[in-house]
């Protein structure tokens, strides 16, 4: 069984992580559970997922049975954007460190640059079914979360966002990592070359193009589906979602394939004895169509920070 020092490192991270967005309740204990069985100890949580309490309980549970150490995992979370206010960042954090039990974060990211209205409802939608804003700056959002952890990112940021904030005078903690969506449909390659030109780590979300998207579009992509996917698949003797995970990975990437599915989460895993050729990534790169699956609903488009304006 492979273990966390065991995998690649991605910038402090290993290579191959656990997302957990959709895992509902229940689900996402089990699924953690058997991640470390496997051999997972990078796990990716968000207080919008509303299930970091039981994913604590998991995690807890794995380091009193000494299956796995505090210091061995690396868990990122992410501050939501009701919480954007200077005020409310530490306690965002903290509400984040006792669902999870954890005293300290491997990651913190802001994952979008948007902040809404404060209050209990995540997505505060006016009259006419838009995201009510609030009129924070994310900058001084930055600025408070500078304040918390050692490790700070972001999520959704565009190359414009990215650059203000790095060009923010008093500017203390550089962003570490910017978690965007890739997968062929969408390969952001200007987007993590300059990140990572400037030492940004990046780390794809949706790798696999999120079969399973709870809002169905006319024009929904499927990879799995994909006749280039299916044959560079075949060829290899690997699954579609195996290539997909793989190609992320060979892209100097930190990749963080979701599933509550046993034999898909060590499926995911099973990565490390592929290599796929300068080719067939390349074919992987070049897909026609430009898709986001995650453009976050068309209610939130007149926001100032909006970021896929520019796509
Ligand atoms: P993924 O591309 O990871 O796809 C997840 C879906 O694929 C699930 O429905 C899962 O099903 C299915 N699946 C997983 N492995 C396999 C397999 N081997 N064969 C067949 N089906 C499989 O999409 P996500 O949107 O979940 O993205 C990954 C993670 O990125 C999220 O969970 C979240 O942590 C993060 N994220 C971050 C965002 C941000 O704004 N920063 C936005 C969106 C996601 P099942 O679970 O039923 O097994």
């Amino acid at each position: 069984m492979a273990t966390c020092l065991e995998l690649p490192i991605c910038v402090g991270m290993p290579i191959l992580g656990l997302g957990s967005w959709s895992s509902l309740q229940g689900r996402a204990r089990d699924a953690v559970k058997f991640a470390i069985d496997v051999g997972y100890h990078h796990f990716n949580c968000a207080y919008l997922y509303q299930n970091e309490r039981e994913i604590g309980d998991t995690l807890q549970e794995k380091i009193e049975e000494g299956v796995v150490r505090r210091e061995n995992l690396f868990i990122v979370s992410k501050l939501w954007s009701t919480f954007h206010k200077r005020s409310l960042v530490k306690e965002a954090c903290q509400k984040t460190l006792a669902a999870l039990q954890l005293d300290y974060l491997d990651l913190y990211l802001m994952p979008w640059p948007m902040g809404f209205k404060v209050g209990e409802q995540l997505f505060p939608l006016d009259g006419n079914g838009m995201v009510i804003p609030n009129n924070t700056d994310f900058l001084d959002t930055w600025e408070a979360m500078e304040e918390l952890v050692k490790a700070i990112g972001v999520s959704n940021f565009n190359h414009k966002q990215i650059d203000w904030l790095l060009s923010k005078p008093d500017l203390r903690h550089k962003p570490v990592n910017n978690q965007v969506e890739s997968h062929p449909y969408l390969p952001q390659e200007e987007l993590i070359k300059f990140c990572q030109s400037k030492g940004i780590s990046v780390t794809p979300y949706c790798p696999l193009g999120a079969p399973n998207w709870p809002w169905p579009k006319p024009e929904d992509i499927s990879l799995f589906d994909d006749p280039q996917i299916k044959e560079i698949a075949l060829k290899c003797n690997k699954t579609p979602a195996q290539v997909l995970i793989r190609l992320q990975i060979q892209r100097n990437m930190s990749v963080i394939p979701k599933s509550v599915t046993p034999h898909c989460i060590k499926e995911n895993f099973k990565v490390f004895d592929l290599e796929l050729s300068e080719e067939e990534m390349e074919t992987c790169l070049t897909f026609k169509k430009w898709y986001h699956i995650c453009a976050l609903p068309s209610e939130c488009k007149n926001h100032k920070d909006y970021p896929f304006q520019e796509d």
